[in-house]
């Protein structure tokens, strides 16, 4: 309903004088609502309003509920001046007319409370005379609790995610989490032992054996501790490889096993597609990348809390000074990590678009037409388009970081020459001694980085996360057609029936599908014919399971289709499609997809080959029907079209199930191939229900029965001859092809 539509329901009701219920939102009649409040709207005289009464009206498109603060008489026409969420130091105007009725209840959770009450009576008071002072404190309490919970909720899903990351690759995870934590220390460790070797040196020249000792023992203790953080970098490097494989190996299985059982309508939608688009991009590196930060967190976290007990030993304050230092950096990378995020996502449909364009520009099946027709130029112009517009926006948020980024490091690097300065002064005091300065100077130095860190790879974290989840709610995306049991086993005996089935694709909405009650008989060949859109393909979609119907009902043997699984569906048809896939593999691998769970059976499969008559030419090639087919990969031999239609039907045909569906299975075929597939298929179809489309009306003349589609309804049935003599759109349809062929 328009929202002009629905004001105008909303007042005849009230005019009525039936009362109706409203969600309230927002606080401007503060301190009187809360989130989720309900109001109850009656029809109100306009002269016994008062102030401090919710009243409701409209302004605009919209219905408000705002507190009265004040009524004038202007020219003798009434006029209600209110305060409301948006305007609480601007006070909205507006007439009589406008006027909708009062809000009498408030409904909150279970309770009912009366505008009429004590409470409400005190607040409206405080609305009507301290609102100026209370709706910004209000306001403050109200987003300070949201950022809260903002930040709670980031965290929590943070959580969960890495959770979902890291459960194959624990043992992997740990192994490079604790050599994290050591490099995270050892710097720090190696800098005490240098601060233990300049005062032992700075203390007398190494005079006595004692010094010598001490000097010895510092220089080892150094000496060691490099070299295990040499050893440590090492190991990382080889243990980071290991992890990166295994979480790579796992994100891309779940990809792929995931799309393999989504919903074909996935790919028609395309916000969905945004999705996809945006899952595939994360899943290639995100999640390595989020651990790979967890594991920068943990180092840091170790580094800050050896550095917290080193600043407690020099001077404790020393601390708050570095974190105050690198505050406005942290505070900047936050706002940007937020701005970069929001940016990606409104970038990602252009972004599907300029990849859409590069594929036309770079991809063979667009090659001949790019030549022919020349509109490389064409294409070119609109992918630099986008992307000039994608990279000008990304540079201008990073200007604008940039330059926030300089501010933030000339505050830090002020804030810290101070500190140096005060350092210094302590030392020439002789309060501390130049070996703590030295240790001062490098942990100063080494802690400004490692809170750096932390924050940056916290910040990362939360920014990663939010791409990361892109690639979680893919994995979580419903699967529909997951029908009935797994374990249900089925064979055709009867018949497949539809029963007043309609259907409209999710993309469009259009019925493409009206009222179909059709039956395919177990044993027999079923034609659908028709002109170009009027829905056979659709049909043979729904017979694959692939969608569902929007209403009625398809029964295989009195069984809906909803209660058969799809593996079961799978088991009992084989498919060749219009648009049927090529894939660069060798022949007999290529004819080996279409029953791949079987046994390798390569007389079976040169027995399907033959049935299709591509035999002679597959044992013709280099390596007969070992021959890597297509030109994709070296070696490989390129067939014509009509081959690689014979090479699906094989491929089909060595399925050996007992429904065929046959999509156009000649559209590519020469007159004599027709003919030679078409005799195949009639033996082949004698014990096997076969369902063939086609706009040929010559390839399916044979058939048994034959429904002719027009507009997506089912016109004419019955045999050819039958048909014939009916003299109706099938007979007219074959005059016309078959002048056409004359
Ligand atoms: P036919 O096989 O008879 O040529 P189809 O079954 O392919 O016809 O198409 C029937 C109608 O459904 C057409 O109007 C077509 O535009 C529409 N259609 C087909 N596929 C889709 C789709 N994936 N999304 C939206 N509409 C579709």
């Amino acid at each position: 309903m328009k929202s002009d539509e629905l004001l105008d329901l909303v007042e005849s009701v009230i005019n009525d004088d039936i009362s109706l219920i409203i969600n309230m939102k927002g606080f401007s009649m503060f301190p009187t609502l809360r989130p989720g409040d309900r109001g109850l709207i009656e029809k109100c005289n306009p002269k016994t309003l008062k102030k401090g009464d919710i009243v409701v009206f409209r302004l605009a498109q919209k219905i408000i509920a705002h507190r009265l603060i004040k009524i004038h008489s202007i020219d003798k026409k009434i006029v209600f001046i209110t305060k409301g969420d948006n305007n609480s130091f601007i006070d909205q105007t507006f007439d009589v007319a406008a006027l909708i009725g009062k809000i009498t209840l408030i409904y909150r959770g279970t309770h009912t409370i009366k505008m009429s009450n004590l409470m409400m009576n005190v607040r409206k008071t405080e609305a009507l005379y301290f609102s100026r002072l209370l709706i910004p404190i209000h306001h403050f309490i109200l987003r300070w609790n949201q950022t809260g919970s903002s930040i709670k909720n980031r965290f929590s899903n943070l959580k969960k995610n890495i959770e979902i990351v890291i459960d194959s690759v624990r043992k992997e995870f740990s192994i490079n989490a604790i050599i994290s934590v050591l490099q995270g220390i050892i710097p720090f460790i190696i800098l005490i032992c240098v601060k233990k070797f300049i005062d032992v040196l700075t203390h007398g020249s190494l005079q006595n054996i004692h010094q010598q000792k001490q000097f010895i023992l510092w220089l080892v203790l150094t000496a060691l501790f490099f070299l295990i953080s040499g050893l440590l970098s090492e190991l990382r490097e080889y243990f980071s490889e290991k992890l990166a494989q295994s979480v790579t190996k796992r994100v891309y299985l779940q990809l792929h096993e995931k799309h393999e059982e989504l919903d074909l309508s996935t790919y028609e939608n395309s916000s969905k597609q945004d999705q996809l688009h945006r899952a595939v991009q994360e899943a290639s590196f995100r999640p390595i990348k989020i651990l790979n930060e967890l594991l920068i967190t943990f180092r840091s976290v170790a580094s800050v809390l050896f550095l917290f007990g080193l600043f407690v030993f020099i001077r404790w304050y020393l601390i708050i000074i570095l974190f105050v230092a690198i505050l406005p950096g942290i505070l900047i990378r936050i706002k940007f990590s937020r701005k970069r995020y929001k940016l990606k996502d409104s970038q990602n449909t252009r972004e599907r678009e300029m990849y859409y364009f590069n594929r036309i520009l770079t991809g063979f099946p667009f090659a001949k037409e790019l030549r022919l027709f020349g509109y490389g130029r064409f294409f070119r112009q609109k992918f630099h388009n986008i992307q000039n517009d994608l990279f000008d926006e990304k540079i201008t948020l990073r200007r604008s970081e940039m330059k926030w980024g300089i501010y933030a490091n000339i505050f830090s690097i002020i804030l810290i020459s101070i500190t140096l300065a005060f350092i210094s002064y302590l030392n020439i005091q002789g309060i501390i001694s130049i070996g703590t300065v030295v240790l001062f100077f490098f942990a100063f130095q080494r802690g400004y980085s490692v809170l750096n860190d932390f924050f940056r790879s916290i910040t990362q974290l939360l920014e990663d996360n939010a791409f990361l989840n892109d690639f979680i709610q893919f994995l979580k995306m419903p699967v529909k057609q997951t029908l009935g049991e797994k374990s249900s086993s089925f064979s055709l005996q009867h018949e497949i029936r539809f029963e007043n089935v309609n259907f409209s694709y999710e993309s469009t909405r259009r019925n493409v599908l009206k009222s179909i009650n059709i039956v395919i008989p177990a044993g027999k060949t079923v034609a659908f014919v028709g002109t170009n859109g009027s829905g056979k393909t659709t049909l043979i979609k729904l017979l694959c399971g692939f969608y569902l119907p929007d209403s009625g009902r398809i029964l295989f043997d009195g069984k809906e289709i909803r209660e058969l699984h799809s593996k079961t569906l799978q088991q009992n048809i084989t498919t060749v499609f219009q648009d049927f896939a090529l894939y660069n593999i060798t022949a007999l691998q290529n004819i080996a997809l279409g029953n791949i769970n079987a046994d390798f059976n390569e007389r079976k499969m040169e027995e399907a080959a033959r049935k299709a008559g591509i035999e002679d030419v597959l044992k013709n090639l280099p390596n007969g029907f070992h021959t890597l087919l297509g030109s994709l990969f070296q070696g490989g031999e390129e067939l014509s079209i009509g081959q690689w239609q014979k090479i699906a039907i094989a491929r089909a045909l060595y399925r050996d199930s007992a429904i065929i569906l046959m999509d156009e299975p000649s559209s590519a075929l020469d007159a004599d191939s027709e003919m030679q597939i078409i005799n195949n298929l009639k033996n082949l179809s004698s014990n096997k229900t076969a369902v063939i489309v086609s706009h040929r009306l010559s390839t399916v003349q044979w058939a048994d029965l034959i429904y002719f589609l027009d507009q997506g309804e089912v016109k004419e049935s019955g045999n050819h001859h039958e048909l014939m003599e009916k003299k109706g759109l099938y007979y007219n349809l074959y005059q016309t092809a078959s002048n056409f062929y004359c």
